[in-house]
């Protein structure tokens, strides 16, 4: 359906602050935003922490890091279910009044004993509505339960799933107000979507049975019905529900593990939404195309080599300069600086060069350490192959001439290294491996030029001597 482009679409994320932002909590408030940004609407950011035992401020903080990581903003907000009691109170005392609510003191033991009478004559387990009609004095402890309709079919078009129905008589008359003053979830929820003059209610499709229960208490507070739209859950490759079995779920977690937030996001959008064939978007475009026709009804499965694949492609897009001061925290303090690493235009010139070659900045920042500290570790596997008594004389040559090289420059050492090939009669590749290893550590890197370029001459020729003695060294030590 398509939405009018104007002003007046309010939409809302109402993260529950019981743990970290997981990839389905930021992929609902990434598509609130889209929407918000699209429709040049109003974006609101609102905690639900009435679950006092769960909910925790390390919970709000984890959240609101995660959301600004990615570059997700609202226009107001947060707001905190646990400051607007009052509110709730309120309002369920006017459904009181209106005889839209009802005062029950069944106890516990009570209800629970109905409960499981009920179970064993084969009828649904929900409350018997045995407080309905009953005066209760309201100095003994009461609840407050919503009146639910009867007999009534409550139907709505979910903007996703197309035409929805539920039966009234398989809801409860839900509590709307506990013993102790505190509003219960759905009752929170929709008093909030109320006077936030929320448009359009865009969550996950674990809430689709709250919305039937939910209805008819926007309707008893007299307020219009906003639309809903239930995004598809996300499953693991196993395809069942992503949970932690299947790895990291958390947004912080990907940060971690060296994601970039622009690849996070441009993942995240594709898990239900599609725009033709295009799998890479930028932020603009984003805005520009997302809407909610586009967003499937049926089960994304999280693909963590797309994602990574994704990150890849940013990394190799973004400018060394913009990498540098994530490189930087993702090495941590360096240990024993190399000289050349006080330069910036250094970390720029490492970042560009390893970028390409990197999927993530654990990668990439394990692929710098080389160039910027004195200290590097060398793969055993590429010392068992490569550093061995066979490559001493490509070692031996190239340390003398590298060491009796003046200008540490691309041209002087492109001689060297062809002069050797020919002494040696090896080909190029053949003489760059063990010095690739020798310098790096690893078997893998950058053009052996831009290595020794970027390594510079003391660290080159100090490394070369400890590869030597390696090279050395009886096999079985190793
Ligand atoms: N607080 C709920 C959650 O975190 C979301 C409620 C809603 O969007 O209506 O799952």
């Amino acid at each position: 359906m398509p939405l009018p482009k104007d002003s007046s679409l309010r939409v809302r994320f109402a993260p529950s602050p019981t743990g970290h932002l997981h990839l389905g909590g930021a992929r609902t408030a990434l598509f609130n935003f889209l929407l918000a940004r699209h429709f040049g609407g109003t974006l609101v950011l609102r905690i639900e922490d009435t679950d006092r035992e769960r909910s925790t401020q390390e919970s709000i903080a984890a959240i609101l890091d995660g959301l600004s990581w990615l570059g997700i903003d609202w226009n107001e907000g947060p707001f905190y279910q646990t400051q607007r009691l009052d509110r709730y109170r309120q309002l369920a005392l006017d459904l009181l009044d209106k005889g839209l609510a009802y005062r029950c003191d069944c106890s516990a033991e009570s209800l629970e004993s109905r409960r499981d009478e009920a179970i064993k004559k084969g009828l649904p387990p929900r409350y018997d509505g045995r407080c309905r009609d009953r005066t209760i004095d309201p100095a003994t402890p009461h609840v407050l339960r919503f009146r639910n309709p009867e007999g009534e079919v409550i139907v709505f078009d979910d903007l996703i799933r197309g035409q929805l129905s539920f039966d009234s008589a398989v809801l409860d008359d839900l509590i709307i107000l506990r013993t102790d003053g505190m509003p219960t979830y759905n009752f929170a929820v929709v008093v909030d979507d109320v006077d936030m003059k929320i448009t359009h209610v865009i969550r996950g499709d674990d809430h689709i049975n709250n919305t039937p229960r939910q209805i008819p208490i926007f309707r008893a507070l007299g307020a219009p019905l906003p639309d809903f739209a239930h995004l598809p859950m996300i499953y693991g490759p196993d395809r069942t529900r992503l949970s932690k079995r299947h790895g990291a779920t958390s947004v912080m977690a990907y940060r971690d593990m060296g994601f970039l937030p622009q690849a996070l996001v441009n993942y995240l959008v594709r898990l239900g939404w599609s725009h033709k064939d295009q799998e890479i978007f930028s932020r603009e475009e984003l805005i520009q195309y997302f809407d909610l026709d586009h967003v499937g009804s049926s089960p994304s499965v999280f693909n963590p080599e797309k994602l990574l694949w994704l990150n890849g492609h940013y990394l190799k897009n973004s400018s060394g300069k913009d990498l540098v001061p994530l490189v930087k925290e993702q090495l941590g303090p360096l240990t024993d600086p190399l000289p050349q690493a006080s330069d910036p235009d250094h970390w720029t010139r490492v970042a560009e060069e390893l970028k390409g070659r990197s999927k993530t900045l654990v990668e990439l920042a394990q692929f710098a350490r080389p160039f910027l500290d004195k200290s590097r570790a060398i793969d055993p596997e590429a010392r068992k192959k490569i550093l061995t008594p066979a490559n001493i004389p490509v070692l031996e040559h190239l340390t003398l001439t590298l060491r009796s090289l003046s200008d540490w420059t691309g041209e002087n050492l492109r001689n060297v290294f062809s002069q050797a090939s020919e002494a040696l009669h090896l080909k190029l590749g053949e003489i760059a491996q063990p010095v690739r290893v020798a310098i790096t550590g690893k078997t893998v890197s950058p053009g052996i030029f831009d290595v020794l370029l970027l390594a510079g001459r003391e660290a080159t020729l100090a490394r070369m001597d400890e590869a030597l003695r390696l090279s050395r060294e009886p096999l079985s030590d190793v």
